[in-house]
């Protein structure tokens, strides 16, 4: 592969995150995040040849930060430059892949805004922020819900009036599915297998969380929704719960709305169970020294993992392995093992040093001898990103 420089983007709607790389080569020549951008705290952090620096910028803006970004970017890679891969959440129906950028596909990100109204606009300001500093460049985005396009209708339909689905796109979408793409992949490598041929569950485990079913290099179905919202229990967000919670909490205590959301997204979840915090290392600690929200937090994180996995696999022909990634499936044994303890009726058992050994970035298969493998695969969603930039480059 010949030497390639691809800055890749990831826009909040108050923050940038970014990284230079060349696909050919597995370090970063410049990372970092710009953060809260628009106040008079706005900063930009970045790491280069293992050194950490640090910019303040008062009241910058995205395309205020992306101008500072831009002689760092040049100088790391030597001034060759040869693309930008913008990560967008939503592609609605109408993105089945990554796609250059151009008048039609951002006409595109803008129409599917009502479907992520915190996310796409906040995407939208980095691409838009990036042309007008990088006019000559190739950009590309690439899509969360894209590698779900491929879910069978009986896998993205709600049992819901129809004319919800025809007239006003509410569906199943699915997310991370970057990452659900580059670890399956990643897994089949591992494994000998073919990616084109081969059945994997893979649980994406960050602050946010899903599973996925991938056969063949297609998902089948996956555990987030409409929206993020939908599935596991996650850092802050409940997961599935009964619907009818909306209607319940506003006759009960007169709860809006907007409050039931904000508590469903934002106070719920492993914080709200726990009453302690989002943060599973955290939690682990807390749990250690007794105490029982951070259990009782654990325990139906875990419980609500299996019951997931074992949904999914209804979408399998047979299981060519489980994939644990993201923060806490690439660094919590004990996650990993408390799930795992549920799953015994799909033969999953593991191998406890094996398990304990694979934290901090170690990869590996951890299942018992002659139990269905178990991977533990450091996600690579910038890479992907970049890839797929090459890609549509080419
Ligand atoms: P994001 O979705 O924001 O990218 P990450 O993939 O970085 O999040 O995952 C963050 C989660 O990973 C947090 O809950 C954090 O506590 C957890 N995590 C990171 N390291 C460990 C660890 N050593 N043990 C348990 N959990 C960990």
């Amino acid at each position: 592969m010949t030497s390639r420089n691809i800055l890749v983007i990831n826009c909040g709607s108050s923050s940038i995150k970014f990284a230079l790389l060349d696909p050919a080569h597995s370090h970063f020549a410049l990372s970092g995040l710009a953060e809260r951008l628009g106040s008079p705290d706005a900063v930009l952090h970045w790491q280069q040849d293992g050194q950490k620096h640090s910019l303040n910028m008062p009241s910058a803006d995205h395309r205020g930060a992306l101008a500072q970004l831009l002689p760092r970017v040049e100088q790391a890679a030597n001034g060759r430059l040869h693309g930008i891969g913008h990560r967008v959440v939503h592609g609605g129906e109408h993105f089945t892949q990554a796609s250059r950028i151009d008048s039609a596909s951002l006409a595109a990100i803008r129409s599917t805004a009502p479907l992520a109204p915190l996310h796409n606009p906040a995407n939208l300001l980095g691409i838009e922020a990036a042309l007008g500093l990088f006019p000559e460049l190739p950009q590309v985005a690439v899509f969360d819900t894209a590698f779900h396009q491929s879910l069978p209708e009986h896998a993205y339909r709600y049992a819901l009036p129809e004319v919800l689905y025809r007239e006003h796109g509410v569906r199943r979408y699915g997310f991370h599915g970057t990452s659900h793409r580059y670890v399956s992949q990643r897994a089949a490598e591992l494994s000998g297998l073919d990616p084109a041929n081969s059945s994997w569950l893979s649980a994406h485990l960050g602050n946010g969380c899903s599973t996925c079913a991938i056969v063949n290099g297609q998902s089948r179905d996956t555990s987030m929704g409409l929206t993020p919202l939908e599935g596991l229990a996650m850092g802050t967000r409940s997961g599935d719960i009964d619907p009818n919670l909306f209607g319940h909490l506003s006759r009960t205590l007169g709860w809006s709305l907007e409050q039931t959301e904000h508590m469903l997204n934002h106070d719920s979840g492993l914080l709200g169970l726990s009453g302690l915090s989002n943060d599973m290392r955290s939690l682990e600690q807390a749990s250690a020294s007794g105490h029982p929200g951070a259990t009782l937090a654990i325990e139906v994180f875990c419980y609500r993992l299996a019951k997931s996995l074992a949904a999914m696999s209804c979408a399998l022909p047979q299981l060519d392995g489980l994939i644990f990634t993201g923060g806490i499936g690439e660094n919590s044994a004990l996650v990993r093992s408390k799930t795992l303890a549920h799953l015994r009726l799909l033969n999953l058992y593991l191998d406890d040093n094996a398990n304990a050994r694979c934290v901090r970035g170690e990869s590996g298969a951890i299942q018992r001898a002659g139990h269905p493998r178990v991977l533990v695969i450091a996600t690579n969603e910038e890479r992907q990103i970049a890839l797929d930039t090459l890609a549509l480059l080419n």
